[in-house]
């Protein structure tokens, strides 16, 4: 079925970040997944070439444009190319809109133009060891000193973790308040007290520094307050639906670039003297998959297309997450069981596809929680 979401402008952009990634990336990218962090030349690449801050107003340095087809492009063609490591996606549409907002304007001045131009990289701090899914259980705190907060506490999991120049954490300011209680408070590198833990050692997305992050009396300013004091909790909820869209956005994405890749393997493959594609269990495989990519798409851009229009409610946002990541997971094991053995030589993209697509399912919310989420607006 043919796509309708995309104008001449996005094709456009599309070429453009299928250029920045043949020149800044995949020259780079296996260098990266060995250091387990990608190179900060990259992200100056990407604010060079225009491609951070695409929401962020012109006169702060960024695109200047809240239309979402543009952030899906980005996220299409970085999980085609099977490189989620430089994680644009995450600081352009998970943490941005935070920034742009939320921020007063003393804070857009100071942070946006870093943003924009790759010389500010962001995270965003929520997950804690005993707190992931449960965001109420979280115990880092801030303990209220005038003109200033003490902040104490460490997270963990958190993508940008060792490159982040600004972290977003969210943080128990209130502590009766519960849920109602927590703020985000904006920690800069270099402050004292705030120490980076471990490079995390995961099974996929290798070039994505993922880490501990410690925070020991650190001192927040009171200027770094982002958004209402106690008002975290709403601001995540209300930030979160992009985040979940993107995440799908990317799914899809991955799904069908693994079937492709997988169509065309068994075309070639061949076993007892004739293609792969010549058996009737293998192309229902393919038929089955093809279906579910095609039918998922339809709603994903249709996600997209309203997301663009005004915003994406937090049901629709959880039902496309959980399905097209779930979608991403199955996809992922049929192809590289298609493959053989082959598909389980970290050489071959669907191998690589495999491992850097699991998490999917778990960051963002995981899938439970989305159904919990859907579950409520239905039964109460
Ligand atoms: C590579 C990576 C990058 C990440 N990046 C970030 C980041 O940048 N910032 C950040 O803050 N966090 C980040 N995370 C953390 C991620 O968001 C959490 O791992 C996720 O929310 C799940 O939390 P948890 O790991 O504590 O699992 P838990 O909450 O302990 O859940 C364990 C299992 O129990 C299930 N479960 C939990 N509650 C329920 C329930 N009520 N009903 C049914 N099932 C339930 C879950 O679905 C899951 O299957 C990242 C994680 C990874 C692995």
């Amino acid at each position: 079925m043919k796509r309708r979401i995309y104008s001449d402008e996005h094709e456009a952009f599309r070429e453009t970040v299928r250029a920045f990634l043949a020149k800044e990336v995949l020259p780079y990218y296996e260098q990266w997944e060995k250091d387990g962090v990608v190179s900060r030349d990259a992200w100056r690449a990407a604010g060079k070439q225009g491609l951070l801050g695409l929401a962020v107003p012109e006169e702060y340095g960024g695109g200047g444009s809240t239309d979402f087809r543009y952030s899906a492009v980005l996220a299409e063609e970085f999980t085609r190319a099977g490189t989620p490591g430089l994680a644009l996606g995450l600081h352009n549409d998970i943490i941005g809109p935070y920034l742009t907002g939320l921020a007063t304007e003393e804070q857009k001045r100071r942070w946006l133009p870093g943003f924009c131009d790759g010389s500010l990289i962001t995270a965003i701090a929520m997950t804690e060891p005993g707190a992931g899914s449960d965001l109420q259980g979280i115990r880092t705190h801030a303990v209220d000193r005038g003109d200033h907060w003490i902040l104490n506490g460490s997270k963990t999991f958190i993508s940008n973790g060792i490159l982040a120049d600004l972290v977003i954490v969210v943080a128990k300011t209130t502590p009766e308040g519960g849920a109602h209680g927590l703020s985000l408070l904006v920690v800069e590198r270099g402050t004292e007290g705030f120490e980076r833990g471990r490079n995390l050692d995961k099974i996929g997305q290798k070039a994505q520094d993922t880490a501990e992050l410690f925070f020991h009396d650190v001192r927040v300013p009171k200027e770094n307050l982002l958004g209402e004091l106690n008002g975290a909790f709403v601001h995540l909820m209300t930030n979160l639906a992009q985040e979940r869209l993107s995440i799908a956005v990317a799914a899809i994405a991955g799904a069908e670039h693994l079937l492709e890749i997988t169509t065309e393997y068994v075309k070639e493959r061949e076993a007892f003297g004739r293609p792969l594609a010549t058996k009737q269990h293998i192309r229902f495989e393919i038929a089955e998959m093809a279906t579910e990519c095609a039918v998922t798409r339809t709603f994903l851009d249709r996600c997209v297309e309203e997301h663009s229009d005004g915003g994406l409610g937090a049901v629709d946002a959880s039902m496309a997450k959980w399905w097209a990541t779930e979608l991403q997971k199955r996809v992922a094991d049929r192809c590289l069981q298609l493959h053989g053995g082959y598909g389980y030589m970290s050489e071959y993209p669907v191998a690589k596809a495999f491992t850097d697509g699991r998490i999917q399912t778990i960051y963002g919310g995981t899938t439970e929680i989305m159904k919990e989420i859907i579950g409520r607006s239905l039964l109460g």
